[in-house]
């Protein structure tokens, strides 16, 4: 089987875990022990989140360093995917089983000039600043910032539609000739078409819709997307909340109108999954790490399925 494989944060570390190399590279250690039979027994190509890591290194960013300029956005979600494919591959290798051969590929995701994000910025990113700082900030950068819960602000960046992931020509060679390709990380680097040139854009990627382009681009069957929680719920944190198993595609896209999925969360995990379905994937699995192994063909988490 094709199957691509997300890993959430949770994979790799989350938002409250130490996050030291070594710390994180303990996590991915153990998600690889996990994963690693379906590694071996099928042709995989692993994507991979990037919120903590691109935090951090935004915030080393923005530690002035005399004559040491900053650097762009996309460029500090290019450095989290070479940190996280470092992490990913030295937790892998490190397994020693004589299995394929992991392989990093950097990837970028490009989206249109013309998507309607890039009016309204909405994924919160890096510090929490106080107002003084923020206005500060939006005057001295430009930067879009939003007011958040605790009366701080945040700066916002658009998240648009990935179209393609540019790379996916040499993620299929790679599968064919049976490595282990990571590629889309963070979502992938953010480009458009300027003339001749394709260029890096100040926004972010979602990875799970990022993931369902490059499944459908390099004909997977499977979307598998591992998160913290064993599947999508209904009526999810009340008392009533309940797993969905098995579901068809129209169904759960009535569900997804009805608002049942935390937008920037479960959200884009159901969206990434319908339009897999939709542009012809024969299942969208969202699952838990723990039961990556059962995941894989459809043995556990929500499971959706053409009709
Ligand atoms: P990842 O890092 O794996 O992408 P996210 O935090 O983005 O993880 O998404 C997983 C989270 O989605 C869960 O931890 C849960 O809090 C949230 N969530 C929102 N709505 C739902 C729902 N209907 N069912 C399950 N989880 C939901
Ligand atoms: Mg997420």
């Amino acid at each position: 089987m094709r199957i691509l494989i997300a890993l959430g944060g949770n994979a790799l570390i989350s938002e409250k875990a130490e996050r030291t190399y070594e710390a994180q590279y303990k996590v991915a250690n153990e998600a690889m022990a996990k994963l690693y039979d379906v590694l071996q027994n099928n042709e995989v190509v692993l994507t991979h989140g990037n919120g903590p890591q691109v935090g951090d290194i935004l915030l080393r960013n923005e530690q002035p360093v005399d004559g040491i300029p900053s650097m762009p956005l996309h460029a500090c979600g290019s450095m989290s995917q070479g940190l996280i494919s470092e992490i990913l591959i030295d937790a892998y290798g490190s397994l020693s089983r004589n299995g394929k051969q992991m392989i990093s590929v950097f990837s970028r995701a490009l989206v249109s000039s013309d998507d309607k994000a890039f009016h309204s910025p909405s994924k919160p990113i890096g510090r929490f600043y106080p107002k003084e700082e923020a206005d500060y900030l939006a005057k001295k950068y430009g930067w879009s910032l939003k007011n958040t819960s605790n009366g701080t602000w945040r700066r916002v960046v658009p998240s648009p539609m990935p179209q393609k992931i540019m790379e996916e020509e040499a993620v299929k060679k790679l599968l064919d000739s049976g490595f282990i390709p990571i590629s889309a990380g963070g979502g992938g680097t953010p480009v458009v078409k300027n003339g001749n040139r394709i260029e890096g854009v100040e926004a972010v990627i979602d990875k799970d819709l990022a993931s369902s382009v490059l499944a459908h681009g390099i004909g997977c069957s499977n979307l598998v997307i591992l998160t913290d929680v064993e599947g999508a719920y209904r009526n999810y944190g009340t008392h009533d909340s309940e797993r969905i198993g098995k579901i068809k595609v129209s169904e759960v896209e009535e569900l997804y109108r009805k608002g049942e999925f935390g937008s920037g969360s479960m959200g884009p995990k159901i969206l990434a999954s319908t339009e897999f379905i939709r542009g012809g994937g024969k299942l969208a699995v969202i699952s838990s790490l723990n039961n990556a192994g059962k995941a894989v063909s459809g043995g556990s988490g929500t499971v959706i399925i053409p009709g």
